[in-house]
């Protein structure tokens, strides 16, 4: 679980840092911890810089559209192939607490 980030944003921090969201929170610390922080802020600063992720409605104050949603990794990509280099395995959606979670079985542990 990532406190407060959104889902769609958590599922990509989650994949960049190899952290499965089956996970519990309790056992993710340590360097695991650390990637993840840093994944957070990678992801959080690529989405701002990208005006946002437009799903729905989502506007930027400017009223253009973010286009952040064309570089997701995992989200709202199952079945397709895991982008990371040499990884092989396929994107899969679960449902937690009512939600889609996106991630790779394969590299995220
Ligand atoms: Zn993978």
């Amino acid at each position: 679980m990532v406190a407060g980030v959104g889902n769609i944003y958590a599922c990509e921090a989650l994949h960049r840092s190899g952290i499965s969201p089956r996970r519990l929170a309790l056992n993710v610390w340590g360097s695991r911890a650390e990637r993840l922080a840093e994944a957070v802020k990678t992801v959080l600063t690529e989405a701002i810089a990208a005006g946002g992720s437009s799903l729905r409605d989502h506007r930027q104050v400017s009223g253009e559209l973010g286009y952040f949603q064309h570089t997701f990794r995992v989200y709202d990509r199952a079945g397709e192939g895991c982008p990371t280099p040499e990884c092989g395995g396929t994107v899969k959606r679960l449902v937690q607490s009512g939600r889609s979670t996106f991630y790779c079985p394969r590299c995220q542990r």
